[in-house]
Formats: C-alpha cells, structure tokens, sequence
C-alpha cells in the first residue's frame, strides 16, 4: 500500500524548571491510504506529543523536535514548509479530532459557522457553499435534523453530538490523514462504539488514513489495523493488529493485555497489574525504559537499549528477550502467572451467600430531584429501590446522566433527597438524630471519581487522611502518625509520602491517598465513584486489587459506580443498570453478563470493546441511539424511544421492578 505519511527518528523534547523531558526519544513510523494505525501506551508514554509533532503544533521555545527527525507527508518535508503550505497541510491534507470536545469547541461559535470557518479557509468557496457542505458533513457524521441543528451553540449537544461535530469538522475538507486523539475517552461505551463505527464507516468511504491514539485496546482489537506500542516516548512493538494481540512479544504488551478484566475471566482470578511507575523522562534510563517494571529484566537491559528485532516482515519488537542469547520465557497470555495461590483472589461474600447474608443498606423508592427553573424539573434518581449485602459489591453501571452518582451522593446524604428512605443497619438514616448521623458518617465513606481534584492541593498527604481521624476522635498524638503510615503501607505507600502534597504524585497514588483517607476511620460502606476512570489500565488493575484485598481483609461492603462493564463485572457481586434516574435490571454480575434480558442492557453489553479477535470478527453493536433527557421526562418506560420493542403500554405506565428468576429483577413491560 502507498505511504502517505512518513515519520523516522522522531525526537522531542520539552523544556521545564526540572529540566529538559525527553518526550519522544526516535520512533518511526508510516501510515498508509485508508489504513488505521493506532498509538497505545500509558499517559506520559508519548502518544499525544508524536500526534502534535504530525501537525507540527509543538511550540517553541516550550517544546522542540530536535534535529535529524524526518516527517514527510506525500513526499513532502513537513519540518520545513512555511506558514503559507503549512496552513493548508493542517486542516486540509491531516486534521485532528482531540479528546475532549467541549473544550476543543468554541463555545461561543454556533457549531455551522465551526465547520464553515474550516471549509473557507482550505477549500476557497462561497459562504452560502460552505454553508451546504457543513449541512452535508453533520449529515454524514448523523446529527438528526442537521438543517436546524447547524445554528446551535456547542452546549446545546450532548456529549456524543459534539464529538460527531468534531468529527465533522475534521472532515470538512477532506483530509487525507485524521489524526483522532483519544476520540471515545470521554464518552459512554454506547456512543463510543457508534462514535467509532462512524469513524470506521468514513474511512471506508472515503479512504482517509487514521492515527488513532489511545489507552483502550478493545477499541484498538475492534478497528485499527496496525498497532504501535509507545512506552517511555519509544515505540516498543509495532505489527499488525493480529500480531499485536495473538502474539506479543514486548513484556510490556503482554502485561498491558493482561490487565484488562476479560468478560469470561474466572472469579477468582486476580488481574495483573504493572507494578511501579512509568520512567522520569527527564533523566530516562540507561538501557530498557521497562527495565524497573519487567519481570524479565536482565543486566543487559539496564545497560543498553534493546535493538529493534524482526518477529516477521510486519511485526518488529524491541527487548532483549528477542535475541538468540535470552533466555526463553513464556510471553503468551495464557501463560500461568494469573493462578498463583498466594495473590488469587477471594472475594469477602461467597457468591452462594449473597442470599443468605443480611443487607447492611436498603435503598427505598429513593428519589432525587433538582429544580431547574420554574417548570423544569430533572429526576436524577426516580423511584430506586435495591439492597447491599454486608460484604459484597453493588455495581452500578448506565450511561452518563442515568442518576449513579446522584444516587451514591444521596444515599451518604451528600444530596436531600426529594423521597424515599435508606436503611442503615436497619435505621433510616434520613431520621437519624446527631449522634447517630455522626456514627453513620464514621461508618460510611466515598472514594470520588476524580483523584486530581478530589484531594486539597494545599495539605499534605498526612493531614488529608488525619481530616476523618480528628473529627471523629480516633487517634492523637504518635498513635495518630503510626496510624497514618499503618494506612500509608495498607494502600502500598510508604511513610516517607506522608509530608508531600499532591501534586507530587501519579494519579494511581494520588487514588490511593483517596482510598487511605476513606478508610482513616474504619468505615463499614464505601461508595466507589468511578474510582478508577481517569487512571490507565495497568493502574486500573492496581487499584482494583488493592480494593479487593481490603474489602476482604476488613469485611467492607462497597456500592462500585463505573462505566467500565467489564471491571464491574469483574468485581461485582450483583450488578444494577441504570437509565435516566431509574434501575432497570438487577442481577447477578455472571447472569446479568450472560443473560441481559432488558432491552437497554442489551445495547449496554453489545457495546463493551472486547480484545478477542475471534468475537470481534463476530460481533454486531446494537444503535442504542441518542440518550434523551431526564428534565421533565415523559410518563412510562424512559428508555421507549430508544427501544424497538416498544408498544402502547410503555408510553403509559411506567414498568415495575420484576422478579424473573434467581436474584434477577428487571423493569420492562416485556416481562
Ligand atoms: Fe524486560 Fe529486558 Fe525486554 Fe526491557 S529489554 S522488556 S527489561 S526483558
């Protein structure tokens, strides 16, 4: 296939107070017509600066692509175009879709005059021209009522719109290469997945190149053809996506693939995770950037950079292992390291117990509404009603919006709620007087979703897990301190952390101070609030583990909120699924997997990436369509205009929770 776009011994570097950060250190790479190559690696790894560097947008004098890099597109030197070609390079011959549209959008521009904007510049026609041709573009990329829909403003599309509007714009002249930055990062796995079938649907039309950069290998199993590996800013495997995941031969890839929870994966299993840290790239290691983190790790590799090695014309590696003087180890992702005694996993309820064991919460006809305006009201939780086991793991799971968070907040009493009650140890906490309000907050904790802004920048990391120790009176004086480096060591920190501040950690730490502070007070219920969701894979699996252990080693019960399916599923003893403030389906994690029965669980699950090869050839993802909104919604089933089952009684009454077999309810006039 024809190169369009070339990239050899790319080096970039970026200057900062602590010094000059190697962020690429020279990789190279091509991209053929109508071919997706995508990027995969750690955050820090590189992935966004290569990315950049194609577009040239790294700025001077803060960052700089060092001499001898090479970036040709259609034989064309890039490094040297002048302003004049280079404006017509960017946006015209490669644009970008980056992550997070609404910061990308401008939100004061109507989004027509977004796409306008790019068609003048690069394509020299008329404004009532550009004007068909943006219409024509949302069209393409399946915005209802493009016509209409052309002179709104960013914030009046959902998420999954503004990212179609930036697709949009992307395309709007024709690109030969898009470069898609993390494109579904932000999004649900119901639009990620319609987000990506589009992107897909294009390339085949239109037989654009794509760069498509991201941490999510379902995603890459699913639709790249190629696979670059990034790790420490160098591409350490690259092949064909075949390649990448039936044979990775890059310790790094092996332990990347091994920390995604598979949906079949056995219960007791325990994921594998990265331990340590990625490299400091302004004084990158000697030899082998994975060197302190490989397994495998020989003197050689903390000595000098492996070679690049051939493993056949398309698939190359670069670790020492691939030579003929390695010894030879057992990379396959069967190999038997998930199965050792000493670190399975145990969950702190036996799944045949569930039924036996007494809730610690009951959450009655729950609900929580906020007024909007005079005649607006949105019902984040309506009418909710489930219980927790003492020891197990609730997972709640829906699309953003469905009301998991709000019913999480509601439950500690974060939020009033509008109606309902919950039952602590059988109490309603809503009627609790002072000192049983003040034992329940002791006994109830929430991890928060975001560990950047969920700890105080100004307090160290001793004071934020001494907050809960003081106001409930637990330890002073050298108990207090031994008691924060006992939780320091608990959550694999150690006490030398306790007098840093925030700032000055990963944010895998930086979650795990969240989990120490949760736990400073020896709570007895957690609300996991997508714990995991701003961290990488490997880390995910870290503290997903580390969750596990002290559920088990404390006896601790958690309500775990994500939209990752398959991490809940894995830790999940029973899972609900939530849509526009209501439950719709409770199970069993293993039965709900196995056996959705509601028809929005249905799209939920057929949307969940999957790293086997095999199923991807197979699977069919269900148009969940667009999500409507929860403010003043209509009587009867919320989800019925997305449904293709629905019939006369759905729009009238709304469906009950039903009890259609063991420990399986469901809410849906179909049952
Ligand atoms: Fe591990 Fe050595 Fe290979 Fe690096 S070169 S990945 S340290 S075996």
């Amino acid at each position: 296939m024809e190169n369009i776009l070339k990239v050899e011994n790319l080096r970039v570097s970026y200057h900062t107070y602590a010094g000059e950060v190697q962020s690429v250190r020279g990789i190279s790479f091509n991209l053929s017509k109508g071919e997706i190559l995508a990027i995969v690696g750690e955050s820090g790894s590189g992935k966004t600066v290569t990315a950049k560097s194609v577009l040239r947008l790294i700025k001077e004098p803060v960052g700089e692509i060092k001499e001898g890099s090479n970036i040709t597109f259609e034989g064309k030197d890039i490094l040297t175009l002048n302003r004049k070609n280079l404006e017509q390079y960017r946006g015209g011959d490669v644009s970008m879709i980056f992550q997070d549209p609404m910061t990308s959008l401008n939100p004061t521009m109507k989004i027509g005059k977004q796409i306008c904007e790019s068609i003048m510049i690069h394509r020299n026609i008329s404004k009532e021209d550009a004007e068909k041709e943006a219409i024509k573009m949302l069209k393409l990329v399946k915005i209802p009522n493009a016509e209409t829909r052309i002179n709104e403003y960013p914030f009046q599309f959902s998420g999954g719109m503004r990212q179609r509007a930036m697709i949009a714009i992307a395309l709007a002249c024709n690109p030969k290469v898009l470069i898609a930055d993390e494109p579904t990062t932000a999004l649900d796995v119901t639009v990620q997945a319609q987000i990506m079938d589009l992107i897909k649907e294009l390339q085949g039309e239109l037989g654009t190149a794509i760069m498509l950069i991201t941490h999510d290998l379902g995603v890459v199993a699913e639709n790249a053809h190629k696979v670059a590996v990034m790790y420490g800013g160098m591409i350490v495997e690259r092949g064909l996506v075949h390649e990448i995941f039936n044979n990775p031969q890059h310790p790094y890839t092996v332990a990347l693939l091994k920390a995604i929870p598979k949906l079949d994966m056995n219960s007791d299993e325990r994921l594998i995770s990265i331990d340590g840290t990625p490299p400091d790239l302004v004084a990158p290691p000697k030899g082998c950037a994975f060197a302190p983190r490989c397994k495998y790790c020989m003197p050689i590799c903390k000595k000098k950079i492996p070679d690049i090695t051939d493993v056949s014309d398309t698939h190359k590696t670069m670790c020492w292992l691939n030579h003929e003087y390695a010894p030879s180890v057992d990379l396959s992702l069967g190999a038997d390291d998930v199965k050792i005694s000493s670190v399975q996993r145990k969950d702190a309820i036996k799944k045949e117990n569930i039924k036996k064991t007494h809730s610690l919460i009951e959450v009655k006809n729950l609900k929580k509404y906020f007024k909007i305006s005079k005649d607006k009201v949105l019902k984040a939780v309506d009418d909710v009603s489930f219980d927790i086991k003492k020891g197990e793991t609730l997972g709640i799971v829906g699309e953003s919006g469905c009301g998991k968070t709000t019913c999480g907040r509601t439950i500690l009493e974060l939020y009033k709620p509008t109606a309902g009650q919950v039952l602590f140890e059988n109490k309603n906490v809503y009627g609790m007087n002072k000192m049983e309000k003040r034992k329940f907050m002791k006994n109830a904790q929430m991890i928060f979703q975001d560990p950047y802004a969920s700890l105080n920048p100004r307090m160290t990391v001793s004071d934020i897990i001494c907050e809960g120790i003081d106001i409930h009176g637990l330890y002073s004086g050298k108990d207090k301190l031994s008691r924060v480096y006992e939780l320091l060591n608990m959550v694999g920190l150690n006490k030398e952390h306790a007098n840093r501040f925030p700032h000055e950690f990963s944010g895998g730490q930086r979650q795990r101070i969240g989990i120490a502070r949760a736990l400073a007070i020896e709570p007895k219920f957690i609300v996991c609030d997508e714990p995991i969701s701003a961290l990488d894979m490997s880390i995910q699996a870290q503290v997903v583990n580390l969750l596990l252990d002290l559920q088990n080693r404390f006896d601790l019960t958690y309500m775990f909120i994500a939209h990752d399916l398959s991490m809940v599923k894995y830790i999940s003893n029973r899972v609900g699924v939530m849509y526009l403030g209501c439950m719709v389906e409770l199970a069993e994690s293993r039965e709900l997997y196995s056996n959705p029965l509601h028809p929005y669980t249905k799209v939920l699950m057929s949307a969940i990436p999957t790293t086997d090869l095999e199923l991807v050839k197979k699977k069919k993802h269900l148009d969940g369509g667009e999500v409507s909104s929860p403010i003043n919604p209509l009587p009867g089933c919320r989800f019925r205009n997305r449904c293709k089952y629905s019939k006369k009684i759905c729009s009238e009454a709304m469906p009950k929770m039903k009890k259609v077999g063991n420990n399986h309810y469901i809410a849906c006039h179909l049952y």
